[in-house]
């Protein structure tokens, strides 16, 4: 599907007579517009999904066949990787080229999740009871449990990876066998249909996953309130994650919540520094900071303080921002006029506060959503711009001096996504884990993920974990079944 055809298919989309507006943020124009799907095009796709739950039409495969489409889905992915990564770059600003890279993510999580589809499984126990009620003096009894699909999922997706971010929560919910209905978000709707088309071509029976288009607190607020959906899994901001949870509570549908970071990285003086500052810089830019889990705070230890910031400021200066399809450039626009209008904000009120900033601190004087990468100083923790998650290419950069200390800033968060620690103390390092209050933790490397390891946020970052079989047992429910032999 191209940029057209997937524009012209969304605009025939059934939904209310609101029409929501699509931007190109590389050059801040509207590109095409679709119809807020609200609450009744919720209640067709849960009714849809939830006929085929019952049928069986998809979890009543054997699980080789379940396997093997899922497989075909990837395959897909790779052959379409390159409109795929056209339309994400057009429609959510991401250079083009890492785009296209990430599809590779999105084929390979599901073809670790189609090879679970074969290995999901209870576990038998032998159940020797004293004392039963048959009066016996033991009871023999088989234990065995059975993982079966949650049933309906409600999905939920943030702006900031359109495409991959489906494909984190589809992958292991078809391998579970449940029945979905995906609600994109509405800044960058269009690679869904692509989405759609593939699972279709791949052979995913009609009805199985439903997509719908619309606001999150019509469409999305529906979804994550329906009497119909089992499970809701979100992926998005803290403050939406508290909404999402108080509208499950009609049903007590299970929630899981991939949210918000505000992640430290610890520089020791000791650490490899040439191979710590371009990390550290790129773990903040790429993608103009609107990655989950962007290192936006740097503490580094005081001796090298000086150094690392500049090195930092100097990959600020010099790398190349422009549209998603300019030649060669490295980071691209930010979302929107209102996410332009909230990283500037940020820095403004920083600088008010007394904070430095030593290089960046403007937006670009071009078309389009651009923020300079910004290097700030001499900030605190109590600042809005320490505390609050800004999704912006913004790092603020604090010295320390030991251990204990860094550890009080680091874990000075609501949030819990991720850390990183740089050091070659290979004691250190370890200790660093245990303590650093995050979900994910890397050790003189960021910006690591396979599909095998878990990704969850701890405190307000999450609940739950995608990847891995933690995150294909997220759309499982355990029944324990006893029988007397
Ligand atoms: P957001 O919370 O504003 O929106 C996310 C999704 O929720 C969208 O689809 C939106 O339409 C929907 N939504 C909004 N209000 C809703 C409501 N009342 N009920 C139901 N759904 C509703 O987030 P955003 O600004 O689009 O995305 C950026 C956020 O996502 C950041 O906080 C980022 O850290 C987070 N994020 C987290 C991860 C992770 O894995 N932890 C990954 C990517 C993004």
């Amino acid at each position: 599907m191209t940029l057209t055809t997937v524009l012209d298919e969304i605009q025939k989309r059934p939904g209310t007579s609101h029409r929501i507006p699509i931007f190109n943020p590389s050059i801040g124009e509207q590109i095409g517009e679709f119809a807020d799907g609200g609450a009744a095009a919720v209640d067709e796709a849960v009714a849809r999904a939830r006929a085929t739950y019952e049928s069986g039409v998809w979890h009543g495969k054997t699980s080789s066949e379940r396997a093997r489409i899922l497989w075909r889905v990837a395959e897909l992915i790779e052959e379409r990787a390159d409109e795929i990564a056209e339309i994400d770059a057009r429609n959510g600003g991401m250079v083009v080229t890492q785009a296209r890279g990430i599809m590779s993510a999105s084929a390979e999580l599901f073809r670790y999740c189609a090879g679970w589809c074969t290995k999901i499984n209870g576990i038998a126990h032998d159940v020797r009871m004293a004392g039963g009620l048959s009066g016996d003096k033991f009871a023999d009894i088989h234990g065995y449990t059975l993982k079966q699909p949650i049933g309906v999922a409600g999905l939920i997706t943030a702006w900031n990876g359109p495409f991959h971010n489906a494909a984190v929560k589809l992958a292991p919910a078809l391998a579970a066998g449940c029945s979905c209905v995906l609600k994109p978000a509405e800044q960058t709707p269009l690679s869904a249909l692509v989405m759609e088309k593939i699972l279709a071509d791949a052979g995913v029976p009609e009805g199985v996953v439903n997509i719908v288009t619309g606001y999150g607190d019509t469409a999305g607020a529906a979804l994550a309130a329906h009497p119909g959906v089992d499970k809701v899994a979100f992926t998005g901001s803290t403050a939406v994650g508290k909404k999402i949870v108080q509208a499950a509570t009609g049903n007590l549908k299970k929630v899981m919540l991939e949210l918000g970071g505000k992640s430290p990285v610890l520089i020791y003086d000791d650490a490899d520094v040439d191979k710590a500052i371009p990390a550290a810089a790129m773990g903040i830019f790429v993608h103009s900071g609107q990655g989950c889990i962007c290192g936006s705070r740097v503490y580094v230890q005081r001796g090298i303080h000086d150094r690392v910031v500049e090195g930092i400021a100097q990959i600020a200066r010099n790398l190349r921002q422009g549209g998603s399809h300019d030649d060669n450039v490295d980071i691209g626009p930010v979302i929107s006029q209102r996410q332009l209008d909230r990283v500037t904000g940020y820095i403004e009120e920083g600088k008010r506060d007394g904070a430095e900033v030593i290089t960046g601190g403007n937006r670009r004087d071009r078309p389009g959503y651009f923020v300079e990468p910004t290097v700030l100083t001499q900030t605190r923790p109590d600042m809005r711009l320490v505390q609050e998650e800004i999704f912006g290419p913004v790092v603020a950069v604090t010295p320390f001096d030991d251990e204990d200390e860094v550890l009080a800033l680091a874990n000075d968060s609501v949030y819990g996504l991720a850390a990183t620690a740089w050091t070659r103390d290979i004691g250190r390092a370890h200790r660093l884990a245990k303590r650093l209050e995050a979900g994910t933790v890397t050790l003189n490397c960021q910006m690591v993920w396979d599909p095998a390891m878990p990704v969850g946020g701890h405190k307000q970052s999450g609940w739950g974990a995608e990847y891995g079989i933690e995150g294909i047992e997220a759309y499982m429910k355990t029944k324990s079944v006893f029988t007397m032999l």
